[in-house]
């Protein structure tokens, strides 16, 4: 299913809807803080989805434990670097690792810049000590409104060398692409590369705008794409990759059935579509689980699946020389 001699890269992976049930748990009891569970099995039970939740805002609820759980910026670190080790332990060859530090700041007030600094050193240890290849996106959060995430985008560029790349996620249909046009124009000016979610809350036009007005090159989900043949088209034609995210477009009814998620058409017509976890430790998944869900249940053929994991590498956010590395890491 997985070929061994192509690197496995997961591009959609946000670190703070990846708090593991054991760092909540851990967490919780070292800083003494509330939480409405008494093991560690009551911990899986409230943060990781059993079935389907009802839409894309009820499963965003389910993070909320998690990042409640971030009382002091040691407790950040500690996340990032706990994120690392699951990918290794995930068999990662290559992950981009996204937050959104409003989010994580803001049940315990703390300071985004620090926030941010705890975040990417987590991560940079992490890297070191497991072996796993790792760059950080930057989300802004676009639920908490324009200000907020111009605030969160000022404490981003702070460490712009360090940041890869611009995001946005959160309530999609609430708060439409073009009402950050400021914000990205802000990101292009620093470099970053831009993924955008959209297509998966709203329609074929909210994918339109992310890369009209917002400069995507990636698109987070993406799903609706499919309602519109000319989008499609020139996502191929302008090679605009497709991060997508089957089991979690399941759990917030994104796809009513898995069985017909696009994935399968999309590879069809040639689009760019790689294969991604998005909050790997709320829908309880790796992304191996990923990758059998589309061998055995959207029906990938061998050669599809092979095309998926090679699309991870030609999407990544890295250079043509860190590709060609990862690839020949591989195949020794
Ligand atoms: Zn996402």
């Amino acid at each position: 299913m997985i070929d061994p001699s192509l690197p496995l890269v997961d591009l959609h992976r946000h670190l703070d809807g990846n708090i593991l049930p054991e760092t909540i748990w851990q967490l919780a009891q070292k800083n003494d803080l509330p939480i409405a569970a008494k093991s560690l099995e009551d911990v899986k039970k409230i943060t990781q989805i059993q079935d389907q939740t009802s839409d894309l805002l009820a499963f965003l609820e389910k993070l909320d434990v998690g990042v409640s759980m971030l009382a002091n910026y040691d407790a950040c670190y500690t996340v990032a670097y706990e994120n690392m080790r699951d990918a290794k332990q995930s068999q990662l060859d290559y992950v981009e690792l996204r937050f959104s530090p409003y989010y994580m700041a803001q049940s315990h007030k703390l300071d985004m810049v620090e926030l941010i600094a705890s975040v990417i050193d987590g991560v940079r240890a992490g890297e070191k000590d497991f072996g796993v290849k790792a760059n950080v996106i930057g989300i802004l959060s676009r639920t908490f409104g324009v200000e907020t995430c111009m605030d969160e985008l000022q404490a981003l560029l702070k460490y712009k060398s360090d940041i890869i790349a611009l995001d946005l996620a959160g309530d999609e249909l609430g708060f439409p692409a073009e009402l950050f046009v400021d914000h990205f124009m802000l990101a292009k000016d620093a470099d970053w590369n831009i993924t955008v979610h959209a297509g998966e809350a709203d329609g074929p036009q909210s994918i339109w705008n992310a890369i009209y007005k917002l400069g995507a090159t990636r698109i987070g989900h993406g799903v609706a794409a499919i309602q519109d043949e000319k989008l499609i088209q020139y996502m191929i034609d302008n090679k605009i990759a497709i991060e997508s995210c089957p089991t979690s477009n399941y759990q917030t009814a994104t796809v009513k059935d898995l069985a017909k998620h696009p994935m399968p058409t999309f590879l069809k017509k040639g689009l760019l579509v790689t294969l991604n976890t998005d909050d790997p430790a709320v829908s309880n998944i790796d992304l191996i689980h990923e990758y059998k869900v589309a061998q055995d249940v959207l029906g990938l053929s061998a050669s599809q699946l092979k095309q998926v994991q090679r699309n991870g590498v030609d999407a990544a956010f890295l250079s043509d020389s860190d590709k060609q590395s990862l690839l020949s890491k591989k195949t020794g």
